[in-house]
């Protein structure tokens, strides 16, 4: 029986290791998650903005073609006055150069605001490129850390199941189902030890009888108050031999 309830401490704490592991990497999915989240957020802010350099681009080119078409609709007019024949004709043809500069003037400046504005974006922008770049980086080098921790706890956890089986095979099978059954009761825990009289699964106190008994028994003995399989552990060597 000794032999068997050792086989249980075993298993016990093989099981509970291997429920700490468990706890640890069931969290790791949701982190790798957030942090994808969080960088595929800041690469499409970075996009927008480069969208808006872009747009602000071909915006300008658009003007730029706009001049240029108003400057040489000017330049013909221009041309055009010295063969005119009637003062008339003459006087229309003013008017009409002076709507082409007005028009063409009101461009240029509609063309320098753009630069300027093109020149305030491409600076933010070129930033923006940087930060995302060290971000990419960061980003990549958390992501390998969580992703190689899960590995690892997946092979912990395999290697705790592995020898739980291992254990198991040493144990009767009544004993087995006492012991689940237990655990499933006790919140996970099925054997405990007793000190002075105290169980450790319930702190209540277990009858001076029984105690005596656990120090000597070769049966197996479960707790009075909370049912759980009990074992003598001396924590006093000297004292209480
Ligand atoms: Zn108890």
């Amino acid at each position: 029986m000794k032999e068997q309830l050792a086989c249980l401490i075993e298993l016990q704490k093989m099981e509970s290791a291997a429920g700490l592991i468990h706890a640890k990497k069931k969290n790791l999915p949701v982190q790798i998650q957030k942090l994808e989240e969080e960088f595929k957020m800041y690469c499409d802010l970075v996009e927008a903005q480069r969208e808006q350099v872009d747009g602000l681009r071909k915006k300008r080119r658009e003007k730029d073609s706009q001049l240029q078409a108003g400057q040489e609709s000017l330049k013909r007019t221009r041309e055009r006055l010295f063969e005119v024949k009637t003062n008339k004709e003459y006087q229309s043809m003013l008017k009409e150069i002076e709507t082409f500069e007005a028009k063409n003037s009101k461009l240029e400046d509609e063309v320098i605001s753009l630069l300027d504005e093109l020149d305030r974006l491409e600076t933010e922008f070129k930033v923006k490129e940087g930060e995302l770049a060290v971000r990419r980086k960061s980003f990549e080098e958390e992501k390998n850390k969580l992703e190689t921790e899960l590995n690892s706890f997946a092979q912990e956890l395999d290697a705790c199941l592995v020898k739980s089986g291992e254990i198991k095979k040493g144990i009767p099978d009544a004993l087995l189902r006492k012991y689940e059954q237990i655990k499933g009761i006790g919140r996970g825990v099925a054997v405990v030890a007793v000190w002075k009289e105290i169980c450790d699964g319930c702190h209540m106190a277990i009858p001076p009888q029984m105690y005596n008994e656990l120090q000597k028994t070769t049966s197996l003995i479960t707790c009075p108050n909370c049912n759980r399989i009990i074992y003598w552990e001396n924590r006093n060597g000297l004292a209480d031999h």
